[in-house]
């Protein structure tokens, strides 16, 4: 190796301590959480074949990695502060490094968090980053907290990512400019960390949508013990999704994954609240759905008629498959 371990993490992988009382470079970091607060923490590991594809540009991957990490905080409706890098490399490559890095760096200096240690080894190219936010004290916005009577929401679209898979699977091709789009939004997901601070207070359970809406939905039914009739019609989805086959969409919006939006419920009564929040940090967020008694997931279409389950039951599983 060029470079040795320890070279490698003081040139890419080392900043001066901001928050933190102790940062990068002893055998533990030392966080301070604020009088009144809970630390909220999460760990997401990507790794390469399954969770991202060798052939994408590591600024994006940096990116991606943290970013996946941020939006469990933002589902918990945390405020980021810190972060770990665990990082398994087959050999030091600085072009990747110095690109990894730089998008890493990026999503972290927008958010205001700093990197406070890690692990780094050779091995097959795999990251697990854990991420430290911070919550007053019984606040965190939980999957159990749903409600019959709740309305359920969506933030941004969903399916864009999955869509830019299929291209990459070689399934159908779109035009230039498209596939562009769908394809940032697979590589370079904005974690909704505002929105999740904003709806603290408001709503009622939440989660981030990583594995697929039928399936990540399915963790808020069963924490909660409530049933959901989702309106297939009010699912946000980009014009590219739009003009796609129902088939397609169907697959892309109900069991994409990767979208990393958030999915919640409030009160009906809270329906002004919701959107004022969606409005107040710039993110749509769009009405989806109904909470009920009682269990499971029924889709409607615009009229109001349930689908087929055998359309969609599988999707739950198939998403399950897939990450
Ligand atoms: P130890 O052997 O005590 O586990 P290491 O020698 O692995 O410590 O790491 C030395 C220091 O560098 C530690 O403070 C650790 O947290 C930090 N570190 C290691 N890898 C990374 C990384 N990829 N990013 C940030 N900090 C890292
Ligand atoms: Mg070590």
């Amino acid at each position: 190796m060029p470079l040795g371990e320890f070279d490698l993490i003081a040139r890419w992988f080392t900043r001066p301590a901001r928050q933190a009382v102790l940062g990068v470079g002893d055998d533990c970091a030392l966080l301070q959480p604020r009088v009144g607060c809970q630390w909220a923490v999460s760990s997401d590991m990507l790794v390469e074949g399954r969770h991202f594809l060798s052939t994408v540009d590591p600024r994006r991957l940096g990116h991606k990695a943290l970013a996946v990490n941020l939006s469990d905080l933002a589902a918990c409706g945390a405020t980021p502060v810190a972060f770990t890098l665990a990082l398994a490399l087959p050999r030091v490559d600085e072009g990747f490094l110095s690109g990894f890095a730089e998008g890493m760096w990026a999503l972290a200096d927008a958010h205001g968090i700093e990197l406070v240690g890690g692990d780094t080894t050779a091995g097959p190219l795999n990251i697990c980053i854990t991420v430290f936010g911070e919550l007053p004290a019984g606040q965190a916005l939980l999957r159990s907290g749903a409600r019959a009577g709740d309305e359920l929401w969506v933030s941004g679209c969903l399916g864009d990512a999955r869509l830019a898979l299929e291209v990459f699977r070689g399934a159908l091709a779109l035009p230039a400019a498209d596939f562009e789009s769908v394809r940032r939004a697979m590589e370079c997901p904005q974690p909704r960390v505002a929105l999740g601070q904003a709806l603290r207070g408001v709503a009622t359970s939440a989660i981030d949508l990583s594995d697929g809406l039928v399936g990540d939905l399915g963790h808020i039914l069963r924490r909660a013990g409530v049933g959901v009739r989702l309106d297939w019609s009010r699912l946000p989805r980009s014009e590219v999704l739009a003009a796609q086959p129902p088939a397609l969409q169907q697959q892309c919006l109900l069991a994409g994954g990767d979208d990393y939006e958030l999915l919640f419920t409030a009160p009906a009564d809270r329906h002004a609240q919701v959107l004022a929040a969606g409005a107040s940090v710039g993110v749509p967020v769009t009405h989806i759905g109904a909470v009920l008694a009682g269990e499971g997931l029924t889709i409607v279409d615009a009229r109001g008629v349930a689908i087929e389950p055998g359309a969609w039951r599988g999707f739950d599983h198939f998403a399950g498959e897939a990450r």
